[in-house]
């Protein structure tokens, strides 16, 4: 028997990575370590024809990311597009790219919410991490002209050994910025965070401390601010439900075109994913082999089959099981029911002893230099 909900339920959201070009080159960054550039992105209207029948199948927010969705010359005009389709979009971020007259115009095209990345809360420390000078001071800037045109603001900031002292901190800021949300998400190591996993992994010590700080700050400014907390995962008793499980409630389309259930699914061999240059969205959803891959129950392993908890986590993340075990279909190893739990302890007191400095900073040009090499 199996507890697939409805597979055919419509997606609610999706993440549209419209161009995977960024000014910043975080080493935590979610993007995939062989990226295409500008001459492999989709055209304007075939976005628009995405967001079409998106609308039409039941997705009510789209989420406007990549890369920097602000070096998309078109983006005001796929803005204005999803908002004559009656979605709700939401622009994901560094804010570099932006200006006061750009910002202005995304208002008036219906753009309903900004979400801003930071990445640390002093200047010094988040013009490093994120290898863009100057790139903090235009942060202060564009959440002002975000308050001026009335839009709600989310401060979004990915903590790891170099900032997950100033975890707390960056409350403080984003209350100060008159942001409604924070999302405090320890690092997720996929992509770049993964390349980089022993630069960035904080002890256990520093994790817990940062976690009991920013929970502090959950009651000291309750009814402020809404403070998201994504916990570190490898020191979680229990894995994340990642996506809200797979293939259940949203989509991630690529610049290219792609469709996925995540944007690291790609990193599981063998699974095919079909792109909306060549096949609906409807029929992508429906009956796309990489999505039908992990959706319900019926691939799971023990313990995760036979778990109380299946329903509610669905066995963790598919993407991580590969990353670490090498196995997409086995319990996420995070879990503590996993028989292989004891080596993420392992690889946190690992990592977390090395230097921080040495990071690979994500960068487009260097992995196309080595991919043609
Ligand atoms: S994580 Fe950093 S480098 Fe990656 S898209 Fe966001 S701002 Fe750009
Ligand atoms: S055994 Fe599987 S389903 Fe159960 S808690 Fe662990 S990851 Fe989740």
């Amino acid at each position: 028997m199996t507890t697939n909900t409805n597979p055919l339920a419509p997606p609610s959201a999706l993440l549209a990575e419209l161009t995977y070009r960024c000014p910043l080159s975080c080493p935590y960054c979610s993007n995939p370590l062989q990226m295409g550039g500008r001459d492999t992105e989709m055209s304007t209207e075939e976005w628009k024809a995405i967001f079409d029948q998106a609308a039409a199948l039941g997705v009510l927010h789209v989420h406007m990311s990549g890369g920097e969705p602000a070096a998309r010359r078109d983006l005001l005009e796929l803005v204005a597009h999803c908002a004559g389709l009656e979605l709700y979009t939401n622009l994901i971020t560094s804010g570099v790219g932006l200006t006061r007259a750009s910002m202005a115009a995304l208002a008036a095209a219906g753009l309903d919410h900004v979400q801003l990345s930071i990445q640390d809360s002093t200047a010094e420390g988040a013009d490093w991490i994120g290898g863009y000078e100057g790139g903090f001071a235009k942060k202060l800037e564009v959440a002002g002209w975000v308050a001026e045109e009335g839009l709600p603001l989310t401060i979004n900031a990915v903590i790891h050994r170099a900032n997950v002292a100033h975890a707390a901190d960056m409350v403080d800021f984003a209350v100060r910025l008159g942001a409604r949300r924070i999302e405090i998400a320890h690092t997720q190591y996929y992509g770049w965070a993964l390349h980089n996993r022993a630069h960035l992994m904080p002890t256990r010590e520093q994790s817990e401390k940062a976690y009991a700080e920013v929970e502090e700050r959950r009651a000291r400014y309750r009814g402020q601010i809404v403070i998201d907390h994504v916990a570190p995962d490898y020191h979680a008793k229990y894995p994340k439900a990642c996506m809200s499980g797979w293939g259940r409630l949203s989509m991630n389309v690529t610049p290219q075109g792609k469709i996925l259930p995540c944007h690291a699914a790609e990193t599981i061999p063998g699974l095919e994913f079909w792109n909306a240059r060549e096949i609906p969205l409807a029929d992508i959803w429906a009956n796309s082999p990489g999505f039908n891959a992990y959706r319900g129950d019926d691939w799971m392993q023990e313990p995760c089959r036979s778990c109380e908890r299946k329903t509610e986590d669905f066995g963790g993340c598919r993407c991580q099981a590969m990353a670490l075990l090498g196995d997409a279909s086995a319990c996420d190893p995070i879990c503590v029911k996993s028989p292989r739990h004891g080596l993420i302890a392992e690889i946190a007191a690992r990592d977390s002893a090395e230097k921080v400095e040495g990071f690979t900073p994500r960068r487009i040009e260097r992995i196309r230099e080595k991919s043609d090499a």
